[in-house]
């Protein structure tokens, strides 16, 4: 008997992540990926001298990839590299007042204090009660599927729930933050940990308060090479262990016979497979790889999470004021997220992201030049006029990056990209370019995203941002070993067979 066969679709962070814990557990596996370079969001490209990184831009729990060196028996610093940051931001505020976020609590908060007017034990008691909803709760959330009675049918749920404050789960982020900082200024700043899975703080339960124990605690991280490096080291990994990418290659349908898959259809070849874990946006799976049209309109009800629009600027000097990662935030914050989830438009004053990775390794820009990420959130693509948003969205990042960095930035800009909604949908085959797949801007939410199994077809399974546990790259190789770990439970009798 032959070796069992996975096939994974789409070559995301996720997919890769998948890919290698499938060959470890024994499965000949095969990537099929639409484009031709693997990674999806986490791409790079270099204009005019200047190299940046595509997609996402903040790393953090390294352990999530050092734990797939470690399970496929090789040695990590062969393939990725990585340091701690010191600083995780820098602040900065219509009002002229500039924070800097220090990685160590001590230094935070002491600048907490002197800038804003916070007392150290606020921030203290904040970041442990972070610590401990991420203990107690997160990693129950990130380990194990929602849709599994064993996950439920445990002591350990007792043990979470005891920890969930009422506040965490009646109230918003912004109330629970508003609750525990004094300035409007610090409650901004831990209310934008929302903005990390694409969400709105107004409307997101007070439980996202574990998400800044992730960044300010446990750290901020920066990978040799820049983010693509991530997907280097995860696809030279894959190939090491065995894993094939087949580029240019479309999967057009998943293929299945009494409710158990069979294979896919790539370029109208029908590939036999025992399993299959598509890494594409749900969505786009229930729609048009099973044609399944129930699924997919009752998708169709959640709300998707945040967009970007980014322009990839390259300058002509350098700024000191300017760290690896700055926000320029918005002075009408909770009108910025009306506009996103509401209105579904953009904010003419919006909150304003800067990345700079020749901070870091100067080689990414022209000598005393640097490359910027310049992104601000906006809603998924509903059809707006992208065009007319970006042109008004560049008018006014300009304008504030003037004001609050005293600059006359168009006159340094001498490289010029741009991203919207619509091109994500199209690099990534993110639906509705949204980043995060749907949003969490409610309790329920967490329950209401798609499982990491199929419960129609046997054999089928889903990882990415899209599905369980969600966005961003921690989550997405949270995904893929969920997903692995429910494949190995399915499958002991394949290998017993073979
Ligand atoms: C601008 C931007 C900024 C971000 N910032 C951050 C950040 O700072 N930190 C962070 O952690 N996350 C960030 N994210 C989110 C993060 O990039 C994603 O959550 C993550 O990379 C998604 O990985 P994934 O496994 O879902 O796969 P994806 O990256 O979505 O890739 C899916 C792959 O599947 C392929 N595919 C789809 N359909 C098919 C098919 N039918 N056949 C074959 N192949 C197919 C696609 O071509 C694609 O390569 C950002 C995203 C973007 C776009």
């Amino acid at each position: 008997m032959q070796t069992p066969k996975a096939i994974i679709i789409g070559s995301g962070i996720g997919g890769m992540a998948t890919a290698i814990r499938l060959s470890v557990q024994g499965f000949d596996v095969v990537v099929y990926e639409s484009n031709d370079y693997p990674g999806g969001k986490l791409s790079v490209f270099e204009k005019d001298g200047f190299r940046f990184d595509a997609g996402p831009s903040l790393f953090t729990q390294p352990q999530n990839i050092e734990e797939l060196f470690l399970l496929a028996n090789e040695p990590i610093e062969k393939y990725f590299n990585y340091e701690s940051v010191d600083i995780s931001c820098t602040y900065f505020f219509e009002n002229g007042k500039i924070v800097t976020a220090h990685t160590d609590q001590v230094k935070y908060a002491k600048e907490l204090v002197d800038k804003l007017g916070e007392t150290a034990t606020g921030l203290k008691k904040y970041l442990s009660a972070a610590e401990k909803l991420y203990n107690n709760i997160g990693v129950i959330f990130l380990n194990y599927s929602l849709h599994k009675s064993t996950t439920w049918l445990h002591r350990r749920i007792i043990k979470a729930f005891q920890t969930v404050r009422l506040s965490y789960i009646t109230g918003t982020m912004h109330e629970h933050n508003s609750k525990r900082f004094i300035s409007k200024e610090a409650v901004q700043i831990f209310n934008r940990f929302a903005t990390y899975n694409g969400s709105n703080p107004y409307k997101a339960p007070g439980m996202l308060s574990l998400i800044p124990h992730l960044e300010q605690t446990q750290g901020t991280y920066y990978p040799k090479g820049g983010m693509i490096s991530i997907t280097e080291a995860l696809h030279q990994l894959a190939i090491k262990k065995g894993v094939k990418f087949i580029f240019n290659s479309k999967v057009s349908s998943i293929s299945h016979e009494n409710n158990k898959v069979t294979g896919v259809v790539v370029n109208n070849d029908f590939i036999p497979a025992n399993i299959v874990v598509s890494n594409a946006d749900v969505y786009f799976t229930y729609k048009y790889l099973l044609n399944d049209n129930t699924h997919s309109q009752k998708l169709l009800g959640l709300e998707r999470s945040s967009s970007a629009l980014i322009f990839y600027w390259g300058i002509n000097k350098k700024f000191n004021q300017l760290g690896l990662h700055n926000i320029l935030f918005s002075n009408h914050y909770k009108e910025e997220f009306d506009h996103l989830f509401t209105k579904k438009t953009v904010i003419d004053d919006p909150t304003i992201y800067i990345n700079i990775t020749s901070k870091m390794e100067a080689a990414h820009a022209p000598d005393q030049q640097e490359n910027w990420f310049v992104m601000i959130n906006v809603p998924a693509n509903y059809g707006q006029n992208w065009n007319e948003f970006a042109i008004e969205a560049r008018k006014n990042i300009i304008n504030k990056v003037n004001r609050l960095l005293n600059t006359d930035i168009e006159s340094a800009i001498v490289s010029e990209s741009m991203m919207d909604p619509v091109q994500i949908e199209q690099k990534t085959g993110s639906f509705m370019g949204s980043l995060y797949g749907t949003s969490s801007n409610n309790l329920f939410a967490a329950f209401l995203r798609p499982a990491n199994f199929s419960t129609q077809f046997k054999g089928l399974y889903f990882c990415g941002g899209t599905v369980h546990p969600g966005g961003g790259i921690p989550l997405c190789l949270k995904s893929a070993y969920i997903a692995s770990e429910l494949i190995k439970k399915g499958t002991k009798k394949l290998f017993i067979q073979h």
